[in-house]
C-alpha cells in the first residue's frame, strides 16, 4: 500500500517527505494507522547524528493509532482496536530478560539498530524500490506502519490517542525512573535537570510520590510556569543561576569559608537532558548516599568529569537508566490506568500539534530549545 512519511536519509540534513510503499504484515505483525506521533529529543539526536543508526530510516518511536490489519497468528489485537506501540521488544531469552531486565534486552538489539523487524527484514520501500528502514520497530513518522505484535500495547477506546502516543516513550521513561529505579518516598528531596517530555514526567511522578522539596531546573526561564504546574516547589533557570549552591543551601547545607556549600543536597538528582555539565551539577547537588539517575541521552562522543572525592566519602552513586526500568506490557497499561484516574497532566504536556510537512521546523525549534512540553504530529 502507498503511505507517506518523513525519511531520514542523511544525518544533519532535513527529513524528506516521501510517498513510500508498505508491504502487508507478515506472521506476528500488525498494520497500524497512526493517529498521533510524538517528537522526542531522541529523534533529534538521530537526525543530528548523535546516536549511531542505520539509514535511510522512517524514524519516530512514540506513536498510537488504530489497527488496520493483522498478519497470520496475531491474537492480542484485531482490526479497529486502539493501540500504542513500544520501541523495546524484550526477546524473553537473553541474559537480561531472564533476570527481569527486559528494558535492556539485547536479544533484538541487532534488528533495532539495523531498523529491521524481528525477522531481519523491512516492509518499507521508496519510490525507486529501495529498502527503507523502520525506526525502533515503530516508525511512526509515517501515517501507516507494520510493527511486531509484541510491540503493540492495546489501549482503552476512551483513552485519547494523543496521550496513548506518549505512553510509548516519555511517560513510562519518566515515571519508571522515579517509581522503579529511584523508588522515591514521601518527603525525599529531588531535583530534575531538563524539562522536556521525559523531565516533566519525572517531575510529575516525583510530585505525586509526595517528594519534597522538588527542584526543577532548565536553561529556559519560560519553563517556570509549566514546572510549577507539574508540581515543582522551586524553579531554577540554569542559564542565569548555578543550581548547586541554591539546592545545597535550601536543603540544610553549610557554607564553608571559601564560599562553597557542603552538606545538604537531595536524595535523587535526575538528569533528563543528557548534558555532561548538568550531570556534574546533579552530582554536587545530591546528599550523602544520594543518587544521580540519568535517563537523559548524551551524544555518543561526550564525556564528563565527575569530582571523585565524594564518591566514597559521601557514598554517592550514579545510575544510568533506560526506559524507566519498565516491563512494557505490565507497566505501560498501569500508567494508562493511572492517567485515566489521576492527574498526570498529560493535557498540559501536549502543548502543540503539528503536521508531517512541519517536521523539519519542529526539529529546528527543538534544537533551539523553543519547544515547551511535548509536540505531537497529528495525522488527520
Ligand atoms: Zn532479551
Ligand atoms: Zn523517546
Amino acid at each position: 500500500m502507498k503511505i507517506k512519511g518523513a525519511v531520514l536519509r542523511e544525518v544533519n540534513k532535513p527529513y524528506t517527505i516521501e510517498e513510500l510503499e508498505l508491504d502487508a504484515p507478515k506472521a506476528g505483525e500488525v498494520l497500524i494507522k497512526y493517529a498521533y506521533s510524538g517528537y522526542c529529543h531522541s529523534d533529534l539526536h538521530l537526525m543530528l547524528g548523535e546516536i549511531p543508526i542505520a539509514l535511510p530510516l522512517v524514524a519516530g518511536h512514540e506513536g498510537a493509532g488504530i489497527v488496520e490489519d493483522v498478519g497470520p497468528g496475531v491474537t492480542s489485537v484485531k482490526k479497529g482496536d486502539h493501540v500504542g506501540v513500544t520501541w523495546m521488544i524484550p526477546c524473553g531469552v537473553c541474559p537480561q530478560c531472564r533476570k527481569g531486565l527486559g528494558n535492556v534486552c539485547s536479544g533484538n538489539f541487532g534488528n533495532f539498530l539495523q531498523g529491521m523487524l524481528l525477522d531481519g527484514t523491512s516492509r518499507i520501500r521508496d519510490k525507486n524500490g529501495e529498502m527503507v528502514r523502520h525506526g525502533n520497530f515503530v516508525s511512526c513518522f509515517s501515517n501507516y506502519s507494520v510493527v511486531p505484535e509484541l510491540g503493540v500495547i492495546p489501549m482503552p477506546k476512551e483513552f485519547p490517542l494523543e496521550y496513548a502516543a506518549l505512553m510509548g516513550c516519555c511517560v513510562p521513561t519518566g515515571w519508571g525512573t522515579v517509581v522503579n529505579t529511584a523508588k522515591v518516598q514521601p518527603g525525599e528531596g529531588v531535583a530534575i535537570w531538563g524539562l522536556g517530555g521525559v523531565g516533566l514526567n519525572v517531575l510529575r511522578a516525583c510530585a505525586m510520590q509526595h517528594a519534597n522539596p522538588i527542584f526543577a531546573i532548565d536553561l529556559e526561564e519560560s519553563k517556570e510556569g509549566l514546572a510549577k504546574e507539574f508540581g515543582a516547589t522551586h524553579f531554577i533557570c540554569n542559564s542565569k543561576d548555578d543550581p548547586v549552591p541554591i539546592i545545597l543551601k535550601e536543603t540544610g547545607g553549610v557554607q564553608m569559608p571559601d564560599g562553597n556549600w557542603m552538606g545538604g543536597g537531595v536524595q535523587y538528582a535526575f538528569e533528563a537532558i543528557g548534558d555532561p555539565g548538568a550531570i556534574v551539577q546533579a552530582w554536587w547537588s545530591t546528599c550523602i548516599a544520594g543518587k544521580v539517575i540519568v535517563p537523559g541521552i548524551t551524544p555518543y562522543d561526550q564525556t564528563t568529569n565527575l569530582p571523585l572525592m565524594l564518591l566514597p566519602l559521601h557514598q554517592k552513586s550514579i545510575l544510568g537508566n533506560l526506559y524507566g526500568g519498565i516491563s512494557t506490557h505490565v507497566d505501560i497499561p498501569k500508567f494508562v490506568n493511572m492517567a485515566m484516574k489521576e492527574d498526570l497532566k498529560l493535557d498540559k504536556l501536549v502543548t502543540n500539534k503539528f503536521k508531517l510537512e512541519q517536521i523539519n521546523d519542529v526539529a529546528d525549534k527543538m534544537n533551539k530549545r523553543q519547544i515547551q512540553g511535548r509536540w505531537v504530529m497529528a495525522w488527520d
